[in-house]
C-alpha cells in the first residue's frame, strides 16, 4: 500500500489481499493448513526459500491482512497478531526477555499485567520494578544496567493518567531498553505512540479494534527487527496465535475505527463536562477536560480524550453502587470499547485483588465509577447517569 495514503484510506484499503475469486470484501480464510503443489514446494516453504502460507498458527492471509492494516494505521514497520491482548503482553515479555533481565513498568497498567510480570515472568528470573507512570524521574531512578523493557499504558485505566511517551522514549534510548506502550484506550484513531518514539505498541483488539464486543484479539506493532524476529518467533513457536475468524472481525473493525472512536470520545467529553458540574460528583478523571492535571500533555499526544472516563461519587462505595444500579441503559460489565456503553465499580471488580492501600494510592477509591461511552444518543446516556445519580 502506498505510504502516502492518509489514515482514513489506510483503514479501509491497507493490507488488502485478494484471491482469484475477485471478492470485494476481504476473505475469511478459515483453514488450519495450506496445500502444497509438490513435496519440493513444501520443502521450499518450510526452508523459507519461497514465500507462501504453511499453517495458520504462523501464516494465514486473513491474519496477514489484519496485521498489515494495523501496522499501516500505527505507522509501524511490522505487526504480529495474537489471540488476546494479554497474549500480546505475554509475547512481548517472553519474546524479548531472558532470565536476569529487568523490567520497569507503570503501576497503573492493566491489572492482569501485574501477576504476569511479577509471578509468571518472575519464575523465569525476570524482575520488575513498578513506578508512578507520570513521574519521569521515578522511571529514570528505577533503571538498572540489566533493564531491557519499559512498559506503560496511556491513558491509564480507570483513572486516565497520562504518560509522557516522548520523555519515556528518550529515557529508554539512553538506557538501551525497549519502550512498549499499550495503546488500547486510544487506539491509533486518537494516538500513535510510534510517532513519539515508542519501539512497540501493544493492543488488546478486544476493545476498540473489534469495537463491538464480539471477539478477543491482540497485536504488537512496531520495529521490524523486534516484530519479525523474536516476537513472530515466539508466536510461531509457543502458539498464542489469533484465530483467522477473530482476525477477520478485527480487520473489518479497523475500517470504522476512527468514526466510532471519535464519536464515542465526543460523547465521553460531553458527559465528563456534565458530570463535573453535578453536585453529587466530587471529581471527574478525563484527559479531555481542562481540569485534568495533564490536559496539555494529553492533547499533545492524543487528538481527543478517548471514550473512557471515571468519576468519584460523594458517599463512597454505597453511593457508587447505587449510581451503577440506578442506570438502566449502560451495561454493568467490566469490558469497554463496545458500541454499547458500559459502567463498572473498579474497586470491587477490575482492581478488587489489589491491597486497599495500593488501590487508594492509585486513585481507585471506593466512590469511583468507570464509564465507557458507546454509541447511544448522548442525551439518553446523560439521562441514564442522572437516573443513577438521583439514586445515590
Ligand atoms: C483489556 C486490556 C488488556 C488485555 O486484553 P485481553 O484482550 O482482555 O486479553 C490489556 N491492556 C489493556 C489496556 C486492556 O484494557
Amino acid at each position: 500500500m502506498a505510504d502516502d495514503y492518509r489514515p482514513d484510506t489506510l483503514g479501509v484499503r491497507a493490507g488488502g489481499l485478494r484471491s482469484d475469486f475477485g471478492e470485494h470484501s476481504e476473505a475469511l480464510v478459515l483453514t488450519a493448513s495450506f496445500v502444497f503443489k509438490s513435496a519440493s514446494q513444501a520443502a521450499r516453504r518450510f526452508a523459507n526459500e519461497e514465500p507462501g502460507n504453511i499453517y495458520s498458527r504462523f501464516t494465514n492471509p486473513t491474519v496477514a491482512m489484519f496485521q498489515s492494516r494495523l501496522a499501516a494505521l500505527e505507522g509501524a514497520q511490522s505487526c504480529v497478531a495474537t489471540a488476546t491482548g494479554m497474549a500480546a503482553v505475554a509475547t512481548t515479555a517472553m519474546g524479548l526477555l531472558s532470565a536476569g533481565d529487568h523490567v520497569v513498568a507503570a503501576r497503573g497498567v492493566f491489572g492482569t499485567v501485574v501477576p504476569l510480570l511479577n509471578q509468571i515472568l518472575g519464575r523465569f528470573g525476570v524482575e520488575t520494578s513498578w513506578v508512578d507512570a507520570t513521574d519521569l524521574d521515578a522511571w529514570r531512578a528505577a533503571l538498572r544496567p540489566n533493564t531491557k523493557l519499559l512498559f506503560a499504558e496511556t491513558p491509564s485505566n480507570p483513572v486516565c493518567e497520562i504518560v509522557d511517551i516522548a520523555g519515556l522514549a528518550s529515557i529508554a534510548r539512553e538506557a538501551g531498553a525497549i519502550l512498549a506502550i499499550d495503546n488500547c484506550m486510544c487506539s491509533p484513531a486518537l494516538q500513535k505512540p510510534i510517532d513519539f518514539g515508542a519501539d512497540l505498541v501493544v493492543h488488546s483488539a478486544t476493545k476498540y479494534i473489534d469495537g463491538q464486543g464480539r471477539v478477543l484479539g491482540g497485536a504488537i506493532a512496531g520495529r521490524r527487527d523486534l516484530v519479525d524476529g523474536p516476537l513472530f518467533n515466539f508466536v510461531r513457536t509457543a502458539g498464542p496465535a489469533i484465530s483467522p475468524f477473530n482476525a477477520w472481525i478485527c480487520l473489518k473493525g479497523l475500517e470504522t475505527l476512527r468514526l466510532r472512536v471519535e464519536a464515542q470520545s465526543a460523547r465521553a467529553l460531553e458527559l465528563a463536562r456534565w458530570l463535573e458540574a453535578h453536585p453529587k460528583v466530587e471529581r471527574v478523571n478525563y484527559p479531555g477536560l481542562e481540569s485534568h492535571p495533564q490536559h496539555a500533555l494529553a492533547m499533545r499526544q492524543q487528538s481527543a480524550g478517548g471514550a473512557v472516563l471515571s468519576f468519584v461519587v460523594r458517599g463512597g462505595r454505597e453511593a457508587a453502587w447505587r449510581v451503577i444500579d440506578g442506570t438502566r441503559l449502560a451495561s454493568i460489565t467490566a469490558n469497554f470499547g463496545d458500541t454499547k456503553s458500559t459502567v463498572c465499580h473498579p474497586a470491587t471488580t477490575t482492581h478488587g485483588r489489589l491491597p486497599p492501600a495500593e488501590r487508594e494510592a492509585a486513585g481507585v477509591v471506593e466512590g469511583l465509577v468507570r464509564l465507557a461511552a458507546g454509541l447511544e444518543d448522548v442525551a439518553d446516556l446523560r439521562a441514564d447517569l442522572e437516573r443513577g445519580l438521583a439514586a445515590a
